[in-house]
This record gives C-alpha cells, sequence and structure tokens, in this order.
C-alpha cells in the first residue's frame, strides 16, 4: 500500500522551503554581485506558493517578490547606474509576472476540476474509477457512505480484490462487451468494510486516451440490497397467496373431487364382484374373471391418477421451468372439473393443436391458470338460460421474437361490459357474492412470471373470451 502524507504536512513543508528559499535568493541578490539574474528564480517561490495558498496569498507573495527584487536593486546600485543590473532587474520582474499569472490561471482551472469533482461527492451513488490496470485511482463520498471505507484507504487499491467482487458472467466476456460498446451494466456483489455482502446495480463507462487505448472505467454503483430482498419477500407472498387460493379452489372442488375418486373406487368394488362370481361359477369362467380384473386395474389407476394430480396442485413447492404440454396440461386439469362441467349441462368442445411446441413451465402454476379460466366460465354460464357452451382449444402463434403457444377459453355466458376489461385483473376485483376477486390476478402474474401475456375480450354474440399467450420453449429458452 503506498504511504500516505497527509495534506497539511505536505503543505507547511512547502510553506518552510518556500521562506527559507525567499531568504537565501534575498541575501544572495542584495549582498552578492554575481552578474546573473539570481531573482528569477523567486518564480520558484511563487511556484511553491501556488500549491498552498489562494489567490490573494499568491498575489501578496508575488508583490512581495517583486519589492524584494526593487530592494535588492536598489541596495546594491544606489549610488551608480548599471545598465546590465537593471536589464537582469527587469528580466527577474517579468519572470516574477509571468510565473505568477500562469501560476493563478493554473489555480483557477484547478479549482474549477476541483468544483466539478466536487459535484460528483453530491450525487447518492457510489462512483469511482480505476484505470487499465484495476487500479482505484478515484472514490466519491457515495462510494466512502456505501462501502464504509475512505478515499485515502481505497485509492491505490486494486477494484476486484478489494470489493471481493462477483460476478453475474465471466469476467472475460464483460470486459469483451465493455471494450466493444464502452459501457457494461448489470449486478454485481460488494462487499463492504464490515464484511456485509451487498447487491449493485453496477454502471462502467470506458475512458481511452488520445491514441484510444484503454485508459480508465468510471464504474457508478446504486445499492440494490434492499429492492431485491424486498423482491424476493414479494415473491414469496405472492407464492403463498397462489397456494392459498389454489387450495381454495381446490375445497371449492371438494364435491367433484369427492366423485371422480368415488366413482372409479364404487366401479372396483363391482367388477371385483362381477370377478368372483365368474370364478364360483362351475366351470369357472376365466376370460371374464380377466376382464373383470382389467377394469378394477383402470379404475383403480383413474381414481390414484385423481388423488395424484390433486396431491400435486395442493402441495407448496418452489416454482419449476420444465418442458411442458399443454394439451396434456388441460387434459389433466379437466379429469378435476368434467364434474362441474357436467352438472352445469355444458357442452365441452375441445380443439387440441396436435402439433403444438412444448412450453418451459411450471406444470402446477399453468394448471392452477387454467383451473381459474375454467371455473370462472363456468359460473359465468350459472344463469344464462340458452345452450351453455364452454371452449377450450391450442394452437400457433407466431410472435416478434418465435413462437407463441396459445389457449383460449371461450363461453356463452353473461361476459362483461367493454369498460370492466381493465378491471377483471385487478386483485380483489369481482362481482361474485362469494368471490375474492384473485382469480385473475394471481393468473396473470403467473403468466407473467412464465414471459407470456393473458387478456380479455367480451365475445360479439354474448360470452368472454380468455387467451393465455406463452412463448414455445424455445424461444422462452433463448
Ligand atoms: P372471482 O372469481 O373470485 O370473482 P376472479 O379474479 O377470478 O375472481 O374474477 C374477477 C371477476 O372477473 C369476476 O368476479 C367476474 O366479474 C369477471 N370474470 C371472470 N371471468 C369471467 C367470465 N368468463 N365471464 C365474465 N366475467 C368474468
Amino acid at each position: 500500500m503506498p504511504i500516505h502524507v497527509p495534506a497539511h504536512t505536505q503543505s507547511t513543508a512547502k510553506g518552510v522551503a518556500a521562506i527559507l528559499l525567499t531568504i537565501a535568493i534575498f541575501v544572495v541578490d542584495a549582498l552578492t554581485s554575481l552578474g546573473i539574474a539570481i531573482a528569477v528564480l523567486y518564480a520558484l517561490v511563487i511556484i511553491l506558493g501556488a500549491a498552498s495558498l489562494d489567490r490573494r496569498g499568491l498575489i501578496a507573495v508575488s508583490v512581495l517578490c517583486v519589492v524584494f527584487t526593487l530592494v535588492a536593486f536598489l541596495f546594491g546600485h544606489s549610488d551608480t547606474f548599471d545598465t546590465d543590473a537593471a536589464i537582469r532587474c527587469a528580466i527577474s520582474l517579468c519572470a516574477i509576472i509571468v510565473t505568477t499569472l500562469l501560476s493563478l490561471k493554473n489555480q483557477e482551472a484547478m479549482l474549477q476540476l476541483k468544483n466539478q469533482a466536487a459535484l460528483l461527492d453530491l450525487t447518492h451513488d457510489a462512483i469511482f474509477v480505476r484505470d487499465a490496470g484495476d487500479t482505484i485511482t478515484y472514490w466519491n463520498r457515495g462510494s466512502e457512505r456505501l462501502y464504509g471505507w475512505p478515499a485515502e484507504d481505497a485509492v491505490g487499491r486494486k477494484a476486484a480484490e478489494f470489493l471481493k467482487t462477483r460476478f453475474p458472467i465471466e469476467l472475460a466476456r464483460l470486459q469483451a462487451e465493455l471494450l466493444e460498446t464502452g459501457r457494461w451494466e448489470g449486478e454485481l456483489s460488494h462487499t463492504r468494510r464490515d464484511g456485509s455482502e451487498l447487491k449493485v446495480l453496477s454502471r462502467w463507462s470506458l475512458h481511452r486516451d488520445q491514441h484510444g487505448r484503454p485508459a480508465a472505467t468510471m464504474e457508478t454503483n446504486g445499492d440494490i440490497t434492499e429492492r431485491r430482498e424486498a423482491e424476493s419477500a414479494l415473491h414469496k407472498a405472492q407464492a403463498e397467496l397462489s397456494h392459498v387460493s389454489r387450495v381454495t379452489t381446490l375445497g371449492e372442488l371438494a364435491a367433484s373431487i369427492a366423485h371422480e375418486t368415488n366413482q372409479p373406487l364404487a366401479a372396483v368394488v363391482t367388477n371385483g364382484d362381477a370377478g368372483l362370481r365368474w370364478l364360483s361359477r362351475e366351470p369357472p369362467n376365466i376370460d371374464a374373471a380377466r376382464m373383470s380384473l382389467e377394469k378394477m386395474i383402470s379404475n383403480a389407476r383413474r381414481a390414484s391418477d385423481v388423488i395424484a394430480r390433486l396431491r400435486a396442485l395442493a402441495r407448496r413447492s418452489e416454482a419449476e421451468h420444465l418442458p411442458l404440454d399443454l394439451n396434456e396440461a388441460v387434459d389433466d386439469t379437466l379429469l378435476l372439473v368434467q364434474r362441474e362441467i357436467a352438472e352445469r349441462r355444458v357442452d365441452l368442445d375441445l380443439s387440441f393443436d396436435p402439433a403444438l411446441q412444448a412450453v418451459l413451465g411450471d406444470r402446477v402454476q399453468l394448471q392452477q391458470v387454467i383451473i381459474n379460466l375454467v371455473m370462472n366460465a363456468l359460473q359465468a354460464m350459472d344463469d344464462v338460460e340458452g345452450p351453455r357452451r364452454l371452449r377450450i382449444a391450442t394452437r400457433r402463434e407466431m410472435a416478434e421474437n418465435g413462437q407463441n403457444v396459445v389457449l383460449e377459453v371461450t363461453d356463452s355466458g353473461a361476459g362483461f361490459d367493454a369498460e370492466k376489461a381493465g378491471k377483471l385483473f385487478n386483485a380483489f376485483y369481482s362481482t361474485k357474492a362469494n368471490g375474492m376477486g384473485m382469480g385473475l390476478s394471481i393468473s396473470r402474474s403467473i403468466v407473467e412470471a412464465h414471459h407470456g401475456q393473458i387478456s380479455a375480450s367480451a365475445n360479439e354474440r354474448g360470452g368472454a373470451t380468455f387467451i393465455v399467450r406463452l412463448p414455445d420453449a424455445a424461444t422462452g429458452d433463448a
């Protein structure tokens, strides 16, 4: 680490040096006759003074040097006028005045730069600059606040090592992008002085020298630790809510589900009885008994299928994104709601695209969307006297950056007013006496988490159509 000498110690040393130098020049100038313009050396005094004095102080020192030069000249040549000495005195005076003017100009430029740099201290963001070798050369106040390190500790250190930076992608790839575009933006992990880790949104800008070579990188970092934590808490709360809503829906479907499992179980018993009767015949009818056993097995499978799907929907688990067939997901879901459909005497029209591509998604979550849409459609048709039709269709559609897989749920129910269309997906919006108003809101979060869209429209001839668009696995993966 470089040895750091405090700024005030440096300027005191320069002040003492300037005073000693002034005295030495004056003594040599006044008491000796070297035949050279020794007072020119006052320029050095002014240069030394410029580093620590303000504008007024510098002018005062400069006037003092002029006075000393004149006094020394008059002291040495009071009796006779020496042209050479007068010219030397004039040269020295010129040197003092020119050096003073240049130093004043330099001081002004430095002040301007300092003011500009001070502006960087006003921002809340942490800004630092690192040279081509990753060594920190500038560290603003925002960085001091964010990381807990003062500038004097940070300047001179290797940035990535100092902040224990963790990059989201390979450093080489990141640097290649920076070199190509001059910019990079992304999330990084840094470690503070107290050892705590923080997430920052980092923006890098590359500065090149006059030959176009990378000279420095300015890094602006904003703390997003809290935002990320809030997002993850929100995500958890949403998942929790979605789970509760799923379990509530399953509760509403309890009668249907009981029937879906009870019916095959009753069939198992009937087939078992029949099998026994075939076997107790004299002679036993083996073929008929085998058929009864096969029916028993298929009915038991059906009951266990329903229970397996039910358990999958009721379980609370982290969302997983795997390739899945939407036609299959609709089929599985219908198993749970088909009695609701049959009891309400609804005509079900299924139109599956057999060549549908897979989507990348969470099966349980997407089934929840399908159940919500189907149950809403059925409930919307409850008060309809005429024919009740439910159409569920899947199809493919070209999208901007690939293909979409589309699911359409159309009913011939009460529909909704066009101006209400925007509200349907709002949380707690419900027109039902016992409605929670969460189904569509949760469905939208799920679809959007799958990078898809959900929309609703009122049909011309009554009823409503809900459309879910999801990118296919190839597009969603890209
Ligand atoms: P809930 O079913 O508890 O009311 P949702 O979020 O599922 O909550 O639905 C919100 C509202 O959207 C419903 O109350 C209803 O007014 C309207 N809605 C949903 N689906 C349909 C549909 N298929 N036809 C007409 N209106 C619908």
